[in-house]
Order: structure tokens, then C-alpha cells, then sequence
């Protein structure tokens, strides 16, 4: 690696310019009718360095809801409310089974394998909820004041869609109630994590938003400290374990770097010191990752040299 300067945007054109027909690839979710109506053929990829430029290149104007990326926030004011308290409410290791897995739950008392797969979403939902007054209200604020965009908001379409088909995120958090892992209204508490995945963001307000796990925990936009320098590097861990359900060995060996994916078809990843990467495109292969997204991100960390080891 040299210490010269990359030119980011000729590289995400690039990147872009090349990933681009593996965007008719793969299947849009089809859970729910509101993300069904995606379309294939769209790929975005926006990247904010940790000196506060962004750079992007596809299809960047477009928005979208970005689905189980925003687990990376709740866990994120869930620790700056309870540190390490939180391990007592779930796991730090990878589960090897689908996001929406509910089998470990009964054997593990009902305390999830992480907080990257939906049961650990939840009942990291659930603590938030306990020191929160108002949740939703809070999460919007953080991404407004991380992209400097106040009127960053939540798609109430999808928001309402998941609550009407939320069966089985319902049967989740109703089997950790029953283990005792849950301390609130089980639907108050789903209504906001399904709020938390419907928020709706740009490719490079996307970045933007999680720059701080590039920077040692300071958001580049508000110059806020989010988290400490070792919790950055703690979360950037569970990212890289877990960030991408049963694809996070494949992900780390491609592509080399912290991760989070989500049903949306978009996924960010982090080169700690260096940026935060968002890539969008709707595609998902059969885990529920994006395609063209994981293959741009393996074709940048190659240019970059930003895999790990
Ligand atoms: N809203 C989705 C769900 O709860 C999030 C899942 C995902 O993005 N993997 O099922």
C-alpha cells in the first residue's frame, strides 16, 4: 500500500461500470409486497473517508429502506446506554443459520447468537426500549445529525407492511418473553424495530451515517463522539463475525472487511482508519445478500488493498 491518496471516484466508477450487469442477478425480497416492487437493474455505491469527503458513483439519488443495516445503530445506542452490560441480554457469536432463524432461541434459553440476526435485533430493541422514551424519535435523530440531513425519515409503507407480516419476528420475541429475555410490550417493541428498518436513506447518507466506525467512534458530520475508541473497534469485530448471518465466512473471505447486510439488497462495510462503504443494488442471492453489492465490495477492497489481513 503506498501512502499516496487513492482516487476514489474514478475507482467507484469503475467499480461500478463493472458490477453493474450482475445487478440483473439474483431476487428482490419478496416478504412483503412494498420491497417486492424494487426493481433489478439498480446499483449504487457511495464511500465516505474518515478525513469527511464523499465519493459515489450508479444509481446514488435513489433511496431506500435500509433493512437489518440499521441493527448496527440500535446495538450502537444500546451500548452507549448499557456497555457490557448488554452481553446479559445476547450473544457475540456468529450463528451459521439464517437471519430469521429461530431454532437456536430454544436451545440457548432464549438468548440470541448476536444482535446482526433478528432475535438479537429485537431484544437489543428491547433494552433501547427500557431507557428510551421515545425510540423511533431518538433513532431518527441520530441519522438526521450523522448525515446532517434533517429530514431524513421513515417509508411508513414498509414500516406498516413488516408490522402486518411480522409473524414471525412475533413468534421470536415471544419465545425470548417466555424464556424471561424480554422486558416490554412485545408489539410496541416490534412496531419500532420494524420502524428502525424502514428508515430510508441515499447510498452516500448511508456512509455518512456510519462513518464513525471508520474514525474510532467520532461521527464526521456532527464531530460528536458516538462511541469510544474501543467499542468501535469491539462492534467492527462483531461485524466482521457476523455482520452477514450464514454468509459471514464467504464475506470475509471475499471481500476481507467489517460488514452489515440488508434485505433491501444494500450492505456497508468498514476499512477501519480509511472509510466507511455503502453499496445499494437489489439482487439478493440465496442468503439474502446483495449480489452486484458483495461483488462491488470484493472488487474494491481488491483496488484498495483494504481486506484485513
Ligand atoms: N425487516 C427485515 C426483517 O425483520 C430485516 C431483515 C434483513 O434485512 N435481513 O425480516
Amino acid at each position: 500500500m503506498t501512502n499516496a491518496t487513492p482516487d476514489y471516484q474514478a475507482i467507484l466508477q469503475q467499480v461500478a461500470q463493472q458490477v453493474q450487469p450482475l445487478s440483473h442477478r439474483g431476487k428482490v425480497a419478496d416478504y412483503i409486497p412494498a420491497l417486492a416492487e424494487q426493481s433489478l437493474g439498480q446499483f449504487a455505491i457511495a464511500l465516505h473517508t474518515a478525513d469527511g469527503q464523499t465519493f459515489s458513483a450508479g444509481h446514488c439519488a435513489n433511496r431506500f429502506t435500509i433493512q437489518s443495516v440499521s441493527k448496527v445503530m440500535t446495538l450502537t445506542l444500546a451500548l452507549q446506554r448499557y456497555g457490557d452490560e448488554l452481553w446479559q441480554r445476547v450473544g457475540k457469536e456468529p450463528s451459521g443459520t439464517a437471519f430469521n432463524s429461530l431454532t437456536q432461541l430454544e436451545f440457548e434459553n432464549g438468548i440470541p447468537r448476536n444482535p446482526f440476526i433478528n432475535a438479537g435485533a429485537i431484544v437489543t430493541c428491547d433494552a433501547l426500549f427500557s431507557r428510551l422514551s421515545a425510540p423511533i424519535h431518538t433513532m431518527l435523530e441520530s441519522y438526521r445529525s450523522h448525515t446532517a440531513n434533517p429530514k431524513v425519515g421513515i417509508n411508513k409503507v414498509v414500516a406498516q407492511s413488516e408490522y402486518d407480516h411480522r409473524y414471525r419476528n412475533a413468534a421470536m420475541a415471544y419465545l425470548m418473553k417466555s424464556f424471561g429475555n424480554f422486558d416490554n410490550q412485545v408489539e410496541e417493541v416490534l412496531w419500532s424495530y420494524f420502524n428502525f428498518c424502514a428508515i430510508e436513506l441515499n447510498v452516500c447518507e448511508l456512509a455518512q451515517a456510519f462513518s464513525y466506525l471508520s474514525t474510532g467512534g467520532i461521527c464526521q458530520q456532527s464531530g460528536q463522539r458516538v462511541l469510544s475508541a474501543r467499542q468501535t473497534q469491539q462492534l467492527n469485530s462483531l461485524l466482521f463475525t457476523s455482520g452477514l448471518y450464514d454468509a459471514a465466512g464467504d464475506f470475509a473471505y471475499r471481500v476481507g472487511m467489517p460488514g452489515k447486510s440488508g434485505v433491501s439488497g444494500t450492505i456497508i462495510a468498514v476499512a477501519p482508519e480509511r472509510f466507511t462503504v455503502a453499496v445499494w443494488s437489489p439482487g439478493l442471492d440465496k442468503v439474502g445478500n446483495s449480489v452486484a453489492g458483495i461483488a462491488a465490495l470484493e472488487l474494491l477492497a481488491e483496488k484498495l488493498g483494504t481486506a484485513l489481513f
